[in-house]
C-alpha cells in the first residue's frame, strides 16, 4: 500500500500506521528511532501511538485538525517526540514549547536546531506570565504535564494566551489526579474543574490500548 493523505492536514497513514514528512533539513534523520520511509523523493516518519499521546488520540478518532500555518502553545515538551511530529506538519507556523525540566530541554534543543519552526521554552507553565514577552496568541494549547492542578495550569495558560476561536488539547494521567480514583473519575474531575473555568468541552477520548487509563481531553473556549 502507498502513502495516502489523512483528514488531518500534514498527517498521512500507511497500512494503518500515522505518518508525517520529514522535511528536507532533517533528510536521514530520526528523533526517537522511529521508522524512515522514503516515497516519491519524499521522508516519511512513522508516528508511534505507544510513544506519542497525541498518535494515540488521533487513531481514537479525534477530531482535531492543525492547520499548518497554527500557532501552536506546547506545555511539556519533554525531549520533543510529540513536538518534533507537530514541527512536521507545521509548514508555516511556529510551536513554542515549554518544559521544565532543564535535563530534557537539552534534547529538545538538539530537535530543534533543524527545525527552525519550533521554539524552546525552559519554563514553569504555572507560571505563564513568566514567557509573555514570547509567545503570542495561539490557536491551539496543547498540554502533557502529568500534575495535579493541570486543569488550572492549562486554563491560567488559556487566558493568557489562546485566542477567541483557539481549541485546546489535555493529556490526562488517571493516577496523576488521584490514585483513590478510578480513571473515568479523574478524567470527569478535571472535566468539571475546566469547565468551571470557562473550558467547553467537545470529547473526552480514552487513549487505550495506547495508553493505559490516560484520555486526551478537546475544548474550546
Ligand atoms: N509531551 C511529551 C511527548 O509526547 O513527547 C511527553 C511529556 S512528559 C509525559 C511530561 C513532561 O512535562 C515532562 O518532561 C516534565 O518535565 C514536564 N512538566 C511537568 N510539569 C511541568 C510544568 N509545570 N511546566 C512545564 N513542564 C512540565
Amino acid at each position: 500500500m502507498r502513502m495516502q493523505p489523512t483528514e488531518h492536514p500534514g498527517i498521512y497513514k500507511k497500512n494503518d500506521k500515522l505518518f508525517t514528512q520529514n522535511p528536507t533539513t532533517c533528510k536521514g534523520t530520526r528523533v526517537y528511532n522511529e521508522q524512515l520511509i522514503m516515497e516519491d523523493g519524499v521522508e516519511y516518519r512513522s508516528w508511534n501511538p505507544f510513544r506519542s499521546k497525541l498518535a494515540a488520540a488521533l487513531l481514537k478518532g479525534l477530531p482535531l485538525n492543525v492547520p499548518t500555518d497554527a500557532q501552536i502553545l506546547y506545555l511539556g515538551a519533554a525531549t520533543g517526540t510529540t513536538v518534533s511530529h507537530l514541527s512536521d506538519i507545521l509548514i508555516n507556523g511556529t510551536l513554542y514549547a515549554v518544559e521544565s525540566s532543564p535535563i530534557a530541554t537539552i534534547k529538545l534543543v538538539h530537535v530543534c536546531e533543524k527545525r527552525l519552526n519550533i521554539i524552546p521554552i525552559v519554563s514553569d507553565a504555572n507560571h505563564p506570565e513568566r514567557y509573555q514577552h514570547i509567545v503570542p496568541p495561539v490557536d491551539l494549547i496543547y498540554q502533557d504535564i502529568s500534575q495535579r492542578n493541570q486543569a488550572d495550569i492549562f486554563i491560567r495558560n488559556m487566558k493568557t494566551y489562546l485566542k477567541a476561536n483557539g481549541s485546546g488539547l489535555i493529556m490526562v494521567k488517571a493516577r496523576s489526579i488521584d490514585v483513590a480514583l478510578r480513571p473515568k473519575q479523574a478524567y470527569e474531575l478535571v472535566c468539571s474543574s475546566l469547565k468551571k473555568q470557562g473550558g467547553n468541552i467537545r470529547r473526552t477520548i480514552e487513549l487505550a490500548p495506547f495508553e493505559k487509563d490516560h484520555a486526551a481531553i478537546y475544548l474550546t473556549r
